[in-house]
């Protein structure tokens, strides 16, 4: 299988790929060295400092819990009523559903649900607080560095500003992908990378981010994410299947409306399956076929590989032109590390201004990838 080993894409005026770097995020300073975490170049201020945790000084607008091993969104008003709604409605399925079922039909409906169940709370956490693939914004040398920020003395004398370039060019398996420049995070977005404007940070491999579940979707948790829907359908289904074999087993014993009056919780989940079924059967098909053609919702609505937004040929180029290998490279390929390092190293307060260039976050091109333009 083809895999992408990354190299460091150089973001000085030649615009090159240059140094092979690893794929994995810059190395972290030494732990509790405060002169060695500032650079300690030549010259540098390296105050002693409270040391701190990456996540205290995030600048995104994402929320820490337990020190820093849970993030989520600004906004989680709507992942509650996610976890309200599951919670509620299989407590009820479990309650006064399944002793009925067990007892009349088979012991084994209580076992699936609760098997279920646990597959749907598991995977929805995991994609709620782990880390989308955040990558960290470019430390202001090397912001500096990128978009040539020293002023440029012009033929009168009279400094002026150098704007960076907008975009960059780079060929990933034949096809040419352009790199945006973020503004934000003063860096070029790796390829598939996208800024979420609700957690203001750029995102590797961006789906989208979703409300529902509290956090971006993006190359960490996009597999558990995909799991939570596969798994929820499945649930939904089975809760309304039970649900109305549940009501036709005591309509039989009496009529249909004293069965509903016996079971009034029933009917509750009856509505609030009915209604949610169908877009989650949806989403999961949706989500599939995004899979099984290694493509992102990002992608897909924007139309990047359409061939009807260009006259140009134009596949999408990661794709491995198989189905199968497509779902083993998004659904079983290894999740990174998160270059965001949630629980780990700690930054001074004060930053050295000279930074080793070893430090400038790396970002992920091919092997296969070179640059253009
Ligand atoms: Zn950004
Ligand atoms: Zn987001």
């Amino acid at each position: 299988m083809k895999e992408c080993e990354y190299r460091q894409i150089n973001t000085g005026p030649g615009g090159a790929v240059t140094s092979p770097a690893a794929g994995t995020p810059p190395a972290p300073p030494p732990h509790g060295d405060a002169a060695a975490a500032g650079g300690g170049g030549g010259g540098g201020s390296c105050k002693k400092s409270r040391l701190r945790r990456k996540w205290e000084v995030f600048p995104g607008r994402n929320r820490f819990y337990c020190d820093g091993r849970i993030i989520l969104a600004s906004q989680s008003g709507v992942f509650m009523l996610t976890l309200g709604l599951i919670l509620s409605t299989c407590g009820l399925f479990f309650v006064f559903d399944c002793p009925f079922l067990a007892e009349h039909l088979t012991v084994a409906v209580p076992i699936i649900g609760g098997v279920l169940f646990f597959f749907v709370m598991s995977s929805l956490l995991r994609t709620s607080f782990t880390d989308p693939g955040i990558l960290p914004r470019a430390t202001p040398d090397e912001a500096a560095d990128l978009e040539n920020f020293l002023p440029v003395p012009d033929s009168s004398g009279l400094s002026t500003y150098r704007p960076p370039p907008r975009t960059k060019e780079v060929v990933i398996n034949g096809q040419v992908v352009k790199l945006k420049y973020c503004f934000t995070c003063k860096m070029f977005r790796p390829p598939r990378t996208s800024h979420c404007s609700l957690c203001d940070n750029c995102v590797e491999r961006f789906d989208h981010h979703c409300p529902w579940v509290g956090n971006c979707v993006g190359k960490r948790n996009y597999r558990t994410f995909y799991m939570f829907i596969l798994s929820l359908s499945f649930l939904t289904a089975f809760i309304f299947a039970c649900v109305i074999t549940h009501l036709t087993l005591r309509s039989q014993r009496a009529n249909f409306l004293s069965a509903l009056k016996e079971s009034p919780a029933s009917v509750l989940e009856l509505v609030v399956c009915f209604f949610s079924v169908w877009s989650i059967l949806g989403l999961s098909g949706f989500h599939t076929y995004l899979v099984a053609s290694n493509l992102t919702t990002n992608e897909d609505i924007k139309g990047s590989w359409s061939s009807k937004r260009s006259s140009d040929e134009s596949a999408n180029p990661y794709s491995y032109s198989s189905i199968v290998t497509n779902c083993c490279a998004v659904l079983c390929g290894p999740i990174p590390p998160s270059s965001f390092d949630l629980k780990g190293f700690v930054l001074p307060d004060v930053v050295s201004p000279s930074v080793p260039d070893s430090n400038i976050p790396s970002f992920g091109v091919k092997t296969d990838t070179n640059m253009v333009g």
